[in-house]
Formats: structure tokens, sequence, C-alpha cells
């Protein structure tokens, strides 16, 4: 079966530890979720076939050592997971950014997951597949979404209950538009919250623009 793909680009990573190197990203399309505050809703629909031959021939057009693998959701399609596998026997550094919401435990280990938790303002905590905890490693991260106060004040509830920051590192980041990233800056600061603190990069420097 093939793999529906949204989009393949080059720019640099715009979240978490790897933020700033050079990566192509491989964005195939769906996604199950509706996040009230989501940036990518043209990956929702549309898309082309693609072989796992042709997105590696793709890929391999650019002058980089990490591949992102994103969405939408990727794991919503069941040629995610080889996808992953080959991309690692390829020799590139693996990452796959998923929503927290389906099972990660056949990803294959090379890679590091950057799994959501979707905090209350996104409209899909219910979603939230808390059993992910229990396989997440210590070069997978976790990433949360705040949108306000109250979803500030979830996540730190979740970090200390699940003792998140023992798993592997979080990251918070804020809500383009909704939260001050100030103010989140600030309630981390006063609660000495484990977390690393992240702006997305890419919208620094180009905004919403499709494709960086
Ligand atoms: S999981 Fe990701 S792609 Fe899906 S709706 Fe939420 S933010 Fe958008």
């Amino acid at each position: 079966m093939a793999l529906r793909l949204t989009e393949i680009f080059f720019s640099l990573q715009g979240e978490a530890s790897r933020a700033g190197l050079p990566t192509v990203f491989v964005r195939l399309t769906g996604c199950p979720l509706r996040c009230t505050w989501c940036d990518t809703t043209y990956s929702f629909t549309g898309g082309e076939p693609a072989s796992i031959d042709a997105v590696l021939a793709q890929v391999a057009k650019y002058p980089a050592r990490q591949v992102c693998v994103t969405g939408g959701e990727p794991l919503a399609q069941k040629e995610c997971l080889p996808l992953l596998g080959a991309l690692c026997d390829a020799g590139y550094e693996v990452s796959l950014e998923t929503s927290g919401a389906l099972d990660i435990a056949a990803v294959d280990p090379r890679v590091a997951r950057i799994m959501d938790l979707k905090a209350p303002d996104s409209g899909e905590s219910a979603r939230n597949r808390w059993e992910n905890l229990a396989v997440l490693k210590h070069n997978d991260e976790i990433k949360i979404v705040i949108a306000s106060r109250g979803d500030y004040e979830w996540a730190r509830q979740a970090i200390r209950e699940h003792r998140l920051a023992e798993r592997c590192p979080v990251l918070l980041s804020p809500a383009a538009g909704l939260v001050e990233p100030t103010a989140l800056a600030e309630w981390i600061i006063a609660d000495g919250l484990d977390v690393r603190f992240q702006m997305q990069l890419h919208k620094l420097l180009w905004g919403n623009a499709q494709g960086k």
C-alpha cells in the first residue's frame, strides 16, 4: 500500500532538541484529531500517493542527515512504520512528530519520538493515550502546547503526577497568538518546572509559510 504524502521539504528543524538543524521534512496526509489551534490543517486531506522508495529518492535530493516524519498524524497511516525503518536503514537521524493519541510502541527504536500530550484547550485531551508514557525512552521528547493559564496548570499537574521529566525531556510551547510567550516563561520560572520552554523557530523566521 502506498503512503499518502502532503509534502517533502528542506528547512531548519523548528522544535525540540534538534531545533536549528537542517532537516528534511516528510509530511504525511491525514489526522484523526482536530486540535483547535492546529497550524497544519492543509495536511488533513488531499496529498499524493507515494511509495517508500519514492520518498527515499526525494529525501536523498537534499544534503541533510536529519529527517523528520510529521503530519497530520503520521502514525494514522500503516505504511509510516516501514517508512521510518527504511529511513533509519538509509543512515538518517530520524525523528517522528506524533499526536500522542495513537500507539507508539511499534515505532523503530532508532527513531526519536516527539510525542504531544494534548492540554484541554486543544479540544483533544480526551484522546491522550496515556499508555504511551510507559514506552518512552530518554531520546524521546514530550511536547505540550499551552494555550492558556488553565492549560499550563493541567500540564504542571500531568508533569508531577506522571513524573514526565524522569521519562524524557518535556517541552512546553506557547500556542501562537493565544498565550504570551513571556507569560509562559514566567509561570515556568515561578514554579521551577523541570521542562524546556520552546518557541517554534520556523515561525520566528518565516511566520506561517507552508513548506518552511
Ligand atoms: S494532532 Fe497535530 S495535525 Fe492533528 S489536529 Fe492536532 S495539531 Fe493538527
